[in-house]
This record gives structure tokens, sequence and C-alpha cells, in this order.
């Protein structure tokens, strides 16, 4: 299916559509409409249930607008970027990386380097999209992605609307560890809108500027990389890790996740633990599994914080697109709050024994670093004592280095009159790791909607149909009367709808046009199951019966009424 027949079917059926049409319409906005927004929440409940509720995470809400001392800290401030030209003749600005991927064979021209980029744009004598004008020896530059806002009234204070929902669980860590009781490892998530400002918005709801992202932030002990493996040891995935790339016919590997943790394909046992849980809820909401697979981000490629990152990629229109990414964060946002907001980022991890151990202790006037020293003594003493508390090992090196408010300061550990001193420690501060499955709804939408779509032929007629998952379609019953001039059918149609929906189903009720038409309507849409009332159904003496029309094999059953909720809720699965 092309990108173009599923922007169709998705406006025609009210699924999603550029937002803002009557004004000209906002390039990297999107509307949801009533059956996308439908379909959305149910694959929001779904992944809720699976990765928080069902994992024994924590959820949160956090505001989607953070100030600017948050993105400084983060670094996305510095080094949240995409490479951009712009076309001298037109003014339009394109994705540089984008721009090359479209005309050679290069898959990841994100990873390379600006130079590399301006050269390749050069040799391949690439054109401007917008106008035909060449590009050549325009330069290219670092486009940071934030929308950036002003908090209160004046010139208030510097504000951004956050890049991605994990900041807002990053900042509330010294309290989410409370209410976690210090014990590691544990797992807070959310749902919410993310917003970047993409230089080049495209392919519908794939590439947007304002998107909706679901995240589970993990905090691990970083001494124990021990999930509860056994859970999905025996999944298969199709991976496509860094060497397969880089060999010249490289290919798939086909593991499951013990093996690809025991041979070192997947480096750290909690990510691919989450690959296996990922794995298994894309199966369960009707992604194609022979349309999707796991590739290992190339070095070049990785966010600014990402040690390591697996994407889950879905084939999508002949192009492998990202709906997930996996990454080690480490403890890269922990610490870098802690520097900047000058807050404990750590778990007290309690010893089974008390310990005896030594410590270095700091002299506040640090005397023996003499009148040359440039900085504030008192402020470097003190950032070395909470290093020694945190760290007692680093001042076994020759140097040791603090930051302060940015700025670096190495002491020469035998110069500065460092004591040792014993003491008897109950336990130990420990920053945790961050393992983070981090998933694009809007994208996993597009992938459900485009793996479901089918072509047959029914009654020698050609119809289109979306299999989506019973619970996960926007609409799980449709009730008809058989002809809407029934005073009987159209009250009685009205009236097991009520029913229906008093039990919690989704309900939608049509009567215009004929029978036929209806299904097709609602074939178009993936409602898994239609009820219609006709007259044979009520004229018999006794008890009244209805037909219910499954959507994939379009066969019918004929049974009394008041059975329907229990086949419907059987043939769910639920
Ligand atoms: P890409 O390389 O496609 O720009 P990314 O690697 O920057 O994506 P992440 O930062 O890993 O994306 O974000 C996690 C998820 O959020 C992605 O897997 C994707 O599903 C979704 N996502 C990211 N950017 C967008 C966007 N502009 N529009 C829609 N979804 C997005």
């Amino acid at each position: 299916m092309t990108d173009r027949e599923l922007s169709e079917l998705a406006k025609r059926r009210g699924f999603f559509f550029g937002s803002n049409g009557v004004y000209g319409g906002t390039a990297g906005f999107y509307t949801f409409g009533p059956q996308g927004a439908a379909l959305k929440r149910n694959l929001e409940d779904a992944w809720r249930d699976r990765f928080t509720v069902r994992q024994g995470n924590s959820e949160i809400e956090a505001p989607t607008v953070m100030p600017e001392a948050v993105f400084e800290a983060s670094g996305h401030l510095d080094g949240f970027d995409d490479m951009l030209v712009e076309c001298a003749t037109c003014g339009d600005s394109h994705r540089a990386d984008h721009l090359i991927e479209d005309a050679t064979d290069i898959e990841e021209a994100e990873s390379l380097p600006v130079e590399e980029i301006e050269e390749l744009i050069r040799e391949h004598e690439l054109t401007c999209p917008t106008c035909g004008a060449e590009l050549a020896g325009e330069p290219v530059e670092e486009f940071n992605l934030m929308f950036e806002t002003t908090i209160g009234p004046g010139s208030g204070q510097a504000g951004y609307l956050r890049p991605e929902t994990a900041q807002g669980i990053f900042v509330e860590f010294p309290r989410l560890k409370e209410y976690a009781r210090n014990q590691l490892p544990f797992g807070v998530t959310q749902i919410g809108p993310a917003y970047r400002n993409e230089i080049s918005p495209r392919r519908g709801i794939i590439r947007v500027r304002e998107f909706t992202q679901a995240e589970l932030e993990k905090f691990v002990d970083p001494e124990r990389d021990d999930p509860p493996i056994g859970e999905v040891e025996d999944v298969k995935l199709t991976l496509y890790p860094i060497d397969e790339q880089e060999a010249e016919d490289g290919d798939y590997v086909d593991v499951t996740v013990g093996e690809a943790i025991e041979d070192g394909t997947i480096e750290s046992a909690w990510v691919g633990y989450y690959l296996g849980v990922a794995k298994r809820w894309f199966r369960r909401i009707g992604v194609d599994l022979d349309r999707l697979r796991f590739r290992q981000h190339l070095p070049g490629e990785r966010a600014h914080y990402a040690a390591d990152c697996w994407d889950a990629e879905a084939e999508l229109g002949g192009n492998w697109i990202e709906i997930a990414g996996f990454s080690t964060r480490s403890d890269y946002d922990l610490r870098k709050h802690e520097d900047h907001s000058g807050e404990a980022f750590t778990v007290f991890r309690q010893y089974d024994e008390p310990k005896t151990v030594e410590r270095p202790t700091v002299d506040p006037d640090m005397s023996v670093l003499g009148p040359e020293f440039g900085g504030d003594a008192g402020a470097v003493a003190a950032a070395l004592e909470t290093l020694a508390e945190r760290d007692p090992a680093a001042f076994e090196a020759e140097e040791v280095t603090v930051e302060i408010d940015g700025e670096e300061y190495t002491v020469d550990t035998d110069v500065a009159n460092f004591e040792v001193e014993t003491v008897t420690e109950a336990g130990e501060h420990v920053r945790p790791h961050v393992i983070e499955p981090s998933f694009g709804v809007g994208r996993i939408v597009y992938t459900v909607l485009e793996h479901a779509y089918r072509e047959d032929e029914v009654d020698g007629e050609s119809r289109t149909y979306l299999a989506l998952e019973p619970g996960l379609a926007p609409t799980d019953v449709a009730v008809f009367p058989l002809v809407s001039n029934d005073d009987r059918l159209t009250s009685l149609a009205t009236e097991l709808s009520a029913d229906l929906r008093a039990e919690g189903l989704s309900v939608t009720t049509d009567d215009s046009g004929s029978i036929g038409r209806r299904y097709r309507r609602q074939d178009e849409i993936g409602t898994p199951f239609c009820v219609t009332v006709d007259r044979d159904g009520i004229e018999g003496d006794g008890r009244d019966t209805v037909t219910l029309r499954e959507r994939d094999t379009a066969a019918q059953i004929r049974l009394p009424i008041d059975a329907l909720d229990e086949e419907l809720s059987a043939l769910s699965g639920g």
C-alpha cells in the first residue's frame, strides 16, 4: 500500500488528516479524527497494560513546557540538532541527510559528519526539492529541533516544549526514587506529547512536529544486568546488528532473546529483555512480524545520551521506518541533572552488614593549591568532598576532576592535602543506569493500519478491509436494522446498541444505504463484527434472533439476541 493510498483512506474514514486545513494547513501537524483517536487511545491502553501495569511500573504525567535549565543539563540545547541545508534560490530548508538518502544508496546519512554531507551534495549534484536549483556549495548547518517559548509575561524565563517525555521523569528522580523506596530496579512510564521542530516533516504522521510518545525509563542497578529474562528468553528476534550493516553482504540474524544475550550480539540483557517484550506486544497489536526487525544504531547515529541503541523498524511502503527505540542511557541524564542542580540523583543501597572503609577527606582551605590557583578553593573542596562520598576510588588516581558551573577543575591527588579517614558505612550511594524503551504512538498507529490493510472479493465484488485486532479497532461492533423503514427493526437496533454500550462496548449504528454498502464501510474502518436485525429474527414465536457477521471471512451466523453479548466477547478473545 502506498503512503498516498493510506493517507486517502485515513482522511476519508476519519483516522487522521492535516490540521488547520481551513487556514491552508500547517506542515507537520495532524488531527486524529473519530476513528484515529479511538484507535490511538486503544493502542495507548494496550501499551499501558503491557509496559506499566503488567511490569509493575508507575506512570506519571509531567508538564510539556520545561525551563531552559533542564535542557542545558540534558544536553539538548547543545546536541539535539539535525542537518539543514537552505536553498539560496527559493529560501526553503531541507534535511540534508534525507536528501542524500533519497538520492544515493547510503542508508543512514545522519551518522556522517557535516563536511562529508556537503561533499556528497556536491558530488551527487543534488538539487532543491522545491525549486530544482543546485544545492552544491550551500553550507550545511546544525539546526536545533526544540521549540522555544517564554514562561510568564514580558521577557519572562526561557522555556522549551519537551522534545521527549523522558526529561519530565529524569528531573523528578529525587522524588520518584522515594516513592520506589530506594529499591532498584524500578520503572516510570509516561504517555504524552513531544515536540520537535522537524526541518522537513513528511510521510503523513510518520514525521511530524507534535507527536505522542510512550516511554519507559527503567532505573537499574549499574552492577546488576539481571532482568527477568525467563519471561522472554525464547522469543525469536530478527536482528540487524552493526557488523551486518557494515558488511558488504550483511544479513539479518534470526536468534532468540536468550541466544542474542548469550553470544553478546545484544550487549545489555535489559535491552534484550525489552526487545523480547516489545516483539510480543507488536504481535499482539497486529504488526506483521515478517515486516519487523530490530536494527542496532551505527556509532555516529546515536543520540547524544545513548551508549547503545536498537530500533524497532517496520517495513512501510517499501521502507524501513523506526517505530520504537531501545537505548541504554547509562547514568548520563541523572549525572547531568545532579551536576547542574546540586541535588543527589542516587539511591542509597544498604549493605547487608555495615562496612569499614577508608575515605579521603578534603581540607576546606585547599591551602596547598597556592596563590596561583584561580578558582574558589572552598567550592572545589566541597565538590571533592561530594565526590569522595560517592566515588572514593576516584582518589586512587593521580588526579581528580570536578565540575563547577560548567568549569572543570583538576586537582593533583598528591598535591592537595587529602587525608584518609577510616569510617563505618551502612551503605552506599548508587547512581542508577537507565534503560529506555521509547515508542512513537503515531508511527505505530500508521504501522498497524498499513499492516492490517487487505483486499479481497466477497460475493464477486472487490472490497478492502482492515484486519485490525479486536480490542484495538475503533469500533467493537456495528448494529444495523436490515431496512430503515421498519420501525420495529430500527427501535430494536437502537435498544440492542444501548444494551451493548452498557456492557462497555464501542458501538456504531448505521441505517443509510444498502446493507452491503454498510458492511463495506465498517470493513474499511476495521470493525470486527456487524449485527443485523431483520424481520425473520423477530417474527417467529421462539427467542428473537439476529445475524452476526465477522469482518475477515464475511461469514454470517444467526444467533439468539440474548446470546449475543457472550458470543461477541468469546470471538474477541475476551
Ligand atoms: P528519527 O530518527 O526517525 O528522527 P529518532 O531516532 O530521533 O527518530 P527517538 O528520539 O528515538 O527518535 O524517539 C523515539 C520514538 O519517537 C521514535 O521511535 C519514533 O517512533 C518517535 N518519533 C520521533 N520523532 C518523531 C517525529 N518527528 N514524528 C513522529 N514520531 C516521532
